[in-house]
């Protein structure tokens, strides 16, 4: 079992200020069309630097849980 952690932007509270995707280390966070900015998953580290950063509070974290494909009992 993996414990891990991702960052989500709640795009309707964002007043689209941008300081989070300046912040981010791994360049992870992008502007889509509305000029809002969205976290590529895939690049986030989870150093939380964006979350830190954002006045509004709007970026939060969820956390979860992975289950490793070796401890799945299901064969296929
Ligand atoms: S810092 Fe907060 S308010 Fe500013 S763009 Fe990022 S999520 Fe939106
Ligand atoms: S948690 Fe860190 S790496 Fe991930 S989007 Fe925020 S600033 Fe970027």
């Amino acid at each position: 079992m993996i414990k891990f952690s991702k960052y989500y932007i709640r795009q309707e509270l964002c007043k689209g200020c941008l300081v989070c995707l300046k912040i981010c280390p791994q360049k992870a966070i992008i502007k889509n069309p509305d000029n809002k900015p969205e976290i590529i998953q895939e690049k986030c580290d989870g150093c939380g630097l964006c979350k830190e950063h954002c006045k509004l509070r709007v970026i939060i974290k969820k956390f979860g849980l992975r289950i490793k494909q070796s401890e799945r009992s299901d064969p296929f």
